[in-house]
């Protein structure tokens, strides 16, 4: 490679991880596997040696990934909160060792599992759990004590006088994974990548009862910090704090060489899969605390430790059936059945295979020996066709609901195939607690439960029908008396007069959420005018876009809807919007983008106040917005306006405006 080759390859290796460490870190929305993000910190990293000349200082190579979002508070660690270099052989192992040996002579290791989760900092000052915060960029974290307060297996109250810092691993164990996507899936939410994610995403909410369903847990690995006690080593300061009531890591053992420390994570290996958490590998450590000092760091990780990383298992099978799923929200999924294999620790006989378009890219037909990968995660991969079947099809997806046999379509720019009917019996209850919803039709006391109960006794098929349930079909249900199945009789009568917009948002239109239906019946005040505008119209909306649009108009064209439609105005729904007469238009046609921590007010106090004199509020930065009302710690929205020329206002200048 020539020096120039190097320099173009190292900037864009660097563009594309920093990109990526964005979506991981801040977004919690990776959108490439682990794997490969790792094999190309390992190219950069390894060109990086060749042509030392080309490093920067701020390398992904030589900083630790993440920073502080700005909705949290910023937390100066007391001690750095290091990476760790990643090994994917035992030889990598073996020349850690060997550095280790040319630093300070032999060594006694810990050995530990690598929990998948985020890591966290708890600091505790006579004896009380004071403040947590995650990792950020390793010097700077986000202020998340609140969040973690919800974290049961936190000690909130210790037996300890002075300051101690302890460092962890926030995971989601899988059953609140599965609990979390299955909810999700119910709700019609973006469904969660992986219990690594979900848990990231979890603990960086803003609101901490959020935190608290998801169910999360930690495993404490380290002592950052301790005061008034002399410890020597890493195993003698997990076994001090496990005895303070920390829940420690499942298993630390010291090993008195590489080769035995190697069979302990071969062990670990073994058992991965039958954890109930993801690890995603296991981590050698330095035990004697003063012989890692004398080993030292680099910036981003120290030289006394490195974290082995398992390959993914694969194994071939014989593929048997593709069953089709429906799911809530319609979508039809294929799920290759095969010959049961063991796969890191389990037994597996399905994976999911996605879509049409991946099925055709591996060319999978029924019969085929396929190839199986389990990386550590609950739910196992095909990765391809070992050998295909003589005379073998490509599968096709059927092109009629197997649920309940209505026309499926593709929407443009989307892989999965979809049920055009929202009664589909599949798809029914996810529709049914949509329409019950809050920020819908609003009908206390009919959450999922109840939703089911209707549903299995099927005293309900459709959302019309909970319109004429009666008080006899209700009282004699489990839970229920006259009093509760009279209340629940009148929030579903109530219902009828709430504003329109809600009944536009609770029929459940693709891409169409509560603020798009707000918009939509500021546009068209009743179902009728909703129902006969063409598509340029509805384009033509201020926050709509042509895909919104267009699902608007084929599913206002659908004559089921017409005909629904016509039912629920016999029952009374209100379809109309009320006018509202705003007393103080002011901020008629101005966009407003709020960023930062105000003083006064909490942001959605300022949007209400700005929409109530007639403006907007978008969440993020363009060219039309109009202003930008900056708080405290203001981050990349404020550059951004800075950068378009947008007129960035203060607190204090908002509060003239509004006088
Ligand atoms: P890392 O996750 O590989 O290792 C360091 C972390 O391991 C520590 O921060 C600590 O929280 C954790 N850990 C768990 N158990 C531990 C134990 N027993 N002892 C010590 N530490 C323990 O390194 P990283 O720099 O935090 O992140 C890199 C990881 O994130 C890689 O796995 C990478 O693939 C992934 N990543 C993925 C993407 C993507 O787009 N898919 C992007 C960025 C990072």
């Amino acid at each position: 490679m020539t020096e120039r080759e190097a320099k173009i390859k190292i900037e864009e290796l660097s563009a594309k991880l920093k990109y990526h460490s964005v979506k991981y870190y801040v977004d919690d929305n990776p959108e490439i596997e682990d794997y490969e993000y790792d094999m190309m910190m390992r190219e950069l990293r390894s060109l990086e040696e060749q042509f030392p000349q080309f490093a920067v200082a701020d390398s992904p190579t030589k900083v630790v990934g993440g920073a502080a979002a700005i909705q949290f508070s910023e937390v100066t660690h007391a001690v750095k909160m290091e990476s760790l270099l990643d090994a994917f052989s035992f030889e990598e192992l073996e020349a850690f060792d060997k550095r280790v040996f040319d630093e300070v002579g032999s060594v006694v290791y810990s050995v530990e599992p690598k929990i998948d989760g985020l890591s966290v900092s708890l600091e505790y000052e006579n004896g009380l759990f004071v403040r947590g915060a995650t990792r950020g960029d390793g010097v700077t974290g986000e202020n998340v004590t609140a969040n973690l307060m919800t974290v049961k297996s936190i000690p909130k109250k210790i037996d300890f006088n002075g300051r101690l810092i302890v460092r962890g691993e926030v995971y989601m164990p899988h059953d609140s994974f599965l609990r979390l996507i299955e909810r999700q899936e119910n709700m019609g939410e973006k469904i969660a990548k992986n219990p690594r994610n979900a848990a990231a995403g979890s603990l960086r909410q803003k609101n901490p009862k959020i935190t608290a369903e998801r169910e999360l847990d930690i495993f404490i690995f380290n002592v950052q910090l301790i005061d008034g006690k002399e410890i020597k080593g890493h195993v003698e300061s997990l076994d001090l704090i496990k005895s303070l009531g920390f829940n420690v890591l499942p298993s630390y053992k010291k090993c008195n060489s590489i080769g035995e420390a190697i069979a302990e994570i071969e062990k670990i290996g073994e058992k991965r899969g039958e954890l109930p958490f993801d690890i995603d590998g296991a981590v050698i450590k330095v035990d004697d605390l003063r012989e890692r000092d004398n080993i030292g760091s680099t910036s981003k990780y120290p030289k006394w430790a490195i974290a082995y990383k398992y390959p993914p298992e694969e194994k071939e099978t014989v593929l048997t059936n593709i069953e089709i799923n429906v799911g809530r929200t319609g979508a039809l999924t294929p799920t290759a059945e095969f010959l049961p294999i063991s796969l890191a620790g389990t037994t597996v006989s399905r994976a999911v295979l996605h879509n049409q378009d991946f099925i055709n890219e591996k060319g999978i037909s029924i019969g085929d020996t396929i190839i199986v990968r389990k990386a550590g995660d609950i739910i196992p991969e095909v990765v391809g066709v070992a050998r295909h079947i003589e005379g073998g099809t490509v599968y096709q997806m059927p092109d009629v609901c197997p649920s309940c046999g209505a026309h499926v379509y593709r929407e443009e720019g989307e892989a999965a195939l979809r049920c055009t009917n929202t009664d589909c019996p599949a798809q029914l209850l996810r529709h049914l607690i949509h329409f019950a919803s809050r920020d819908a039709m609003d009908i206390e006391g009919l959450g999922p439960a109840v939703l089911g109960v209707l549903l299995d006794k099927e005293l309900i098929s459709s959302t019309l029908d909970l319109y004429s349930l009666k008080i006899s079909d209700i009282n004699t249900l489990e839970g229920f008396g006259d009093k509760s199945a009279e209340n629940l009789i009148s929030a579903i009568n109530k219902s009828k007069q709430n504003e329109f917009y809600r009944f536009i948002y609770a029929l459940g239109i693709r891409h169409i959420g509560n603020k798009a239906a707000k918009l939509l019946v500021s546009r068209f005040s009743d179902i009728d005018s909703i129902m006969s505008a063409t598509v340029e119209e509805i384009a033509g909306i201020e926050g709509f876009g042509q895909i919104m649009a267009q699902s608007v108009y084929d599913y206002m064209s659908m004559p089921e809807t017409a005909l629904m439609i016509s039912r629920f105005k016999e029952i009374g729904v209100n379809m109309k919007a009320e006018e509202t007469i705003l007393a103080d238009n002011r901020f008629s046609g101005k966009t407003f983008v709020l960023t930062g921590t105000l003083e006064k007010y909490k942001r959605s106090e300022a949007a209400e106040i700005i929409e109530s004199m007639g403006g907007k509020t978008a969440s993020s930065v363009s060219k039309k917005t109009d202003y930008v009302l900056a708080g405290e710690n203001a981050g990349s929205k404020l550059d951004k306006a800075n950068d378009l020329g947008v007129a960035v206002i203060s607190e204090a200048e908002f509060e003239e405006m509004i006088k």
